[in-house]
């Protein structure tokens, strides 16, 4: 019977749950080699990327200062911003695309979190050991050992991270110059700043939130399931074939059993520490880690391999075939399509000239001898290309115009502001305002111009 004066029961629920350190396996297979891969790939990029010259200049620096970015062969200005936003919908839709396509490619291979965290747990490996002697240490006592094998390991770490910082600071300063600096300590204020930030948020993020990150702090792991459906590849447990799970002598295969040994050897590799088996969980970064352990078993058993692997729903729950081409991988394709190659198109028709016209606001206009109306502008030309260039001067849709400058040469990378007078016939001209061009064009290279509209002032009375 309900006790009414029973007091009730009280529980308290911590909303702080401790982590615990995941001691991952480690494994080796297709998977894996991939990643292996990917992590030298980028991280060979990464590093090497920012010593690379190209005609004299560094191959990609973002040279905010002098509001310039180099990027290879392409020196672009604050004006090309239209190229950074075109790269960067090309870059979230081909990320869209993939996953897609095949699932969480992106974390599992490429994800600047996971490729670092993976060559910090290779470092871990190399000072403490393997995941067992990992656990050992660290539930042993303090001592003399434990406190020269942790020290080396955070040394190496430590280094790693603040190169890592000093890359980074490497692409917004030529790299060359700020190591140079370092030597005597002569960094700037933000130039130390960013380099200790990036370096420590890397020494933190990679060796001891990693997979934390993506669990609690990762967007896109959140929302990138809604991208899924029942063709995207993913890393799946084949239950029907696995199913009902259990231990067995190595020469044994019962009938009543599945092939799952229940060996725990696929969570035991996991970097997220979860088990494939329970079905897709947010946690699973679809780097195929358990797949490659789990063949290693199948493979000792002599059973086939790919009870754990990249498979979808369908082909789990129908026996059929993932349908590739459908709505949303064709959606992907073809906006990502259509963004690489306009951005492909404008890069490469990109004139790597400007021109602003500036009135000069004090003196409207000047009336000359001989009728004629003066008015006094500056021109801007901005040199984009590698070259300096001498740029002839000239407008259209004005009778009898005369400059009082002609030419201005201008260094590779540089602008040249150039007052220039203009004059025209009064007597041709109606009083008020009359459109005009302004042009400018290089003369060891026609094809370089550009051109500007601009309004010439005429007064009401004229002489
Ligand atoms: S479940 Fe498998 S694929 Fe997913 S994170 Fe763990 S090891 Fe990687
Ligand atoms: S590695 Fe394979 S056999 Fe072993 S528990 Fe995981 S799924 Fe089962």
């Amino acid at each position: 019977m309900y006790d009414v004066k029973a007091k009730p029961k009280q529980e308290s629920l911590s909303l702080y749950k401790k982590h615990e350190k995941i001691y991952s396996r480690p494994i080796w297979g297709r998977f894996t080699a991939l990643r292996t891969i990917g992590v030298v790939v980028l991280l060979g990029l990464y590093y090497v990327m920012a010593w690379v010259r190209i005609n004299g200049q560094q191959a990609i620096l973002f040279d905010l200062q002098n509001r310039k970015f180099h990027v290879l062969w392409f020196t672009f200005w604050p004006q090309d911003f239209i190229y950074m936003s075109l790269l960067l919908l090309a870059a979230a839709l081909t990320l869209f695309f993939f996953t897609a396509l095949a699932g969480r490619l992106w974390c599992g291979f490429a994800c600047p979190q996971t490729v670092w965290t993976e060559i910090f747990i290779w470092m871990e490996r190399l000072v403490e050991g393997h995941d067992r002697k990992q656990k050992k240490l660290d539930q042993g006592p303090h001592d003399l050992h434990w406190w020269s094998v942790k020290t080396a390991k955070h040394t190496l770490w430590l280094l790693f991270a603040f190169w890592t910082g000093l890359t980074f600071v490497g692409y917004f300063t030529p790299i060359r110059d700020l190591i140079g600096r370092m030597w005597t300590w002569q960094w700037g204020g933000w130039e130390t700043f960013w380099v200790f930030f990036y370096g420590l948020a890397t020494y933190g993020n990679a060796g001891f939130l990693r997979e934390q990150i993506c669990f609690y702090m990762c967007p896109y792991a959140r929302f990138q399931s809604v991208m899924f459906d029942k063709d995207t590849m993913i890393v799946t447990y084949d239950k029907k074939r696995g199913e009902p799970r259990g231990r067995r002598r190595r020469d044994e295969r019962p009938a009543w059993l599945g092939d799952c040994v229940d060996c725990h050897k696929c969570v035991q590799v996991c970097p997220t520490g979860i088990d494939i088996r329970n079905g897709l969980q947010y946690q699973c970064i679809g780097c195929g880690s358990c797949a490659d352990a789990c063949d290693d078993v199948m493979k000792k058993l002599g059973y086939p391999t790919g009870l754990v692997r990249f498979s979808s729903q369908r082909i789990m729950d129908e026996a059929g075939h993932t349908r590739i081409i459908r709505p949303r991988v064709l959606f992907y394709g073809t906006l990502l399509t259509i963004v690489l190659g306009l951005l492909g198109y404008s890069a490469l028709f990109r004139m790597p000239l400007r021109l602003e016209a500036i009135r000069d606001r004090n003196v409207l206009y000047r009336e000359g001898p001989g009728g004629r109306i003066e008015n006094v502008f500056t021109l801007k030309v901005a040199n984009m290309d590698d070259k300096p260039h001498r740029f002839v001067i000239s407008v259209s849709g004005l009778p009898d115009a005369m400059l009082g400058t002609h030419e201005v040469a201008v260094a590779a990378g540089a602008v040249e502001t150039v007052p220039v007078r203009l004059s025209v016939n009064g007597s041709r001209m109606n009083p008020g305002s009359a459109p005009f061009w302004w042009y400018v064009q290089a003369l060891d290279n026609p094809t370089l111009q550009a051109r500007r509209e601009s309004r010439f002032l005429v007064p009401v009375t004229q002489p």
